[in-house]
């Protein structure tokens, strides 16, 4: 028998990864879910596109964790390899340097740690203890931010906090992540590699606190893994699971507000229609939830006191011709790192040598992902959060900038190879997904306390009304947004028992 009787109503707002999530979580639960979205497509960020025989993720690239999907399957009683399957990327990147050198992220540690050995002088001991460490704070402390809303004593309490606290190293807490790599490696060119992860969640590793060097963990440890079709494998694995549970999904149907009475939640309007549920879950940026859905301009304005995180430009690239010094994930590094980060948090400029990343799915399933021969470039560079620059020449800045670096490094003119080409600004990434000034992971973690300001999973004045995404705790990033639909769960759980 399910836990709640099937008569239960939840409506989801929005078909993004958490929202995904979210429906197969409650379905599982014994609710009855619809889930409306505003696109005629799902996925929000997490969706593609097909352009002249490329195959194009729009949003992310990298998928780490795969075992939170697997645990959606467990969850819901499906066999998995029926929808869904994935492999371990062996290079989780090229990283390449303007002095031209180029270090490839074996996923083998001892191989990664010989090549850093190699190119840079690096102790090989050194990586092998920073990622020790980079393991034990995932595993020991990140635990308590992933699995557990941070906002209520009653839930806390179980969280193991005495082990966590076992494991906090003062720096982890009192330094910038420039200034622990800075004390942890003698190479600038391992500092800048692992300052890098502060941009998994849009931060700034001049001012994020030293505890996301937990985050290489993902990548080194672990490991990073290419689903088989690409990205959009993962929204189209969550869709069919959820519909096959019975979860029904309406497209091109944007929520316009949320009810309530006596600070309990009744449901949705759409179509400037009352549609009734016991309870709503919104993976609506909650920045926009406040102002446009609950009327509540304070509360909206109160959540932007945290800081957004960057936003990106992308160009999607068709590009008629092998690279084979390039891989699956590829980084371009800028030479001035801190004055990059500097542009994009505070001066809110272009910055003319961004760094680069390039991903090519093509590489992992040639001749499917492009056409034979060709490959698929999503290039992104980070840009400053939207505020209303002039963004078609902030486009033209940032084509230019791109193709000088990689011209230089990979020492051929690329634009000529440019067959197809689309491109993605912070202003589509607002309109397409309706994420507060283009922001792509929601909130930055740019000061120490980032972790604990991110809005809760609930709120706090109406019963019933639950939030997850990348804008709320934990914070951005698919592996995030996937563990907020969980924490949203069991908080339904305790809510409603
Ligand atoms: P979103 O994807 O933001 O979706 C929200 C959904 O709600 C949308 O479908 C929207 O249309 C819908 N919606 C909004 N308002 C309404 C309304 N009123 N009514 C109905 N529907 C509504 N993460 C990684 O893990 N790895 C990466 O490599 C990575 N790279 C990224 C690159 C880019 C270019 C971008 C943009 C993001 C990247 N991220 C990456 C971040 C990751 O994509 C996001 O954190 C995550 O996908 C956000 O999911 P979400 O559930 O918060 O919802």
């Amino acid at each position: 028998m399910s836990e709640h009787p099937t008569t239960k109503h939840a409506i989801v707002i929005g078909a993004g990864v958490a929202g995904l999530a979210s429906a197969i979580r409650l379905q599982v639960m014994g609710y009855k879910v619809t889930v409306y979205e505003k696109n005629s497509y799902p996925g929000g960020k997490l969706s593609h596109f097909e352009k002249g025989g490329y195959q194009f993720d729009a949003g992310p690239s990298l998928f780490t964790r795969p075992k939170l999907i697997e645990e959606l399957f467990a969850l819901a009683n499906e066999p998995i390899e029926d929808y869904f399957s994935y492999e371990r990327v062996p290079v989780a990147c090229h990283y390449f340097y303007q002095d031209g050198t180029l270090i490839k992220a074996y996923a083998d540690r001892d191989q990664f740690a010989k090549e850093i050995h190699a190119k840079t002088g690096e102790a090989e001991e050194n990586i092998k203890a920073y990622l020790r460490d980079s393991a034990n704070a995932y595993e020991n402390i990140a635990g308590i931010f992933l699995k557990y809303t941070l906002h209520r004593l009653s839930t806390l309490f179980k969280a193991p906090i005495a082990k966590a606290i076992q494991y906090l190293k003062w720096p982890y807490l009192f330094k910038s992540l420039h200034q622990y790599n800075q004390s942890r490696f003698q190479s600038p060119k391992l500092v800048q590699l692992f300052n890098r992860y502060a941009t998994y969640n849009g931060s700034n590793p001049y001012k994020a606190p030293a505890m996301l060097s937990l985050i290489p963990h993902l990548e080194h440890n672990e490991g990073t893994f290419y689903p088989k079709g690409g990205m959009i494998s993962i929204t189209n694995a969550l869709v069919a699971l959820a519909e096959k549970k019975g979860v029904k999904f309406i497209y091109n149907t944007p929520v316009e507000k949320i009810i309530r009475a006596n600070n309990q939640v009744e449901g949705v309007v759409v179509n400037g229609e009352n549609k009734f549920a016991d309870l709503v879950v919104s993976n609506m940026d909650v920045y926009f939830t406040y102002q446009q859905l609950l009327g509540e301009p304070l509360k909206a304005a109160k959540v932007l006191k945290q800081e957004r995180s960057s936003s990106a430009f992308i160009f999607y690239w068709g590009i008629n011709k092998n690279f084979e010094q390039l891989s699956l994930h590829n980084i371009f590094f800028s030479e001035h790192y801190e004055a990059e980060f500097h542009s994009l948090f505070q001066t809110g400029e272009p910055f003319a040598d961004p760094t680069v990343y390039i991903n090519i799915t093509s590489k992992c399933e040639p001749g499917w992902q492009a056409p034979a021969g060709k490959e698929n470039w999503f290039i992104m560079v980070n840009a400053p959060a939207n505020k209303g620059q002039d963004w078609a020449s902030v486009q033209d800045f940032y084509r230019k900038a791109i193709l000088k670096k990689l011209n230089a490094i990979l020492g051929e003119d690329i634009a000529p190879y440019i067959e197809v080409e689309e491109v993605l600004s912070p202003v589509s990434i607002e309109t397409k997904t309706a994420s507060y000034m283009g922001s792509l992971y929601g909130t930055s973690s740019n000061s120490k306390m980032a972790a604990f300001m991110r809005h809760p999973n609930f709120s706090n004045t109406i019963k019933g009304l639950y939030f997850v995404g990348g804008s709320v705790h934990p914070g951005g990033g698919i592996p995030l947004c996937l563990s907020s639909a969980a924490i949203m769960s069991d908080l339904v759980k305790a809510d409603v028992v």
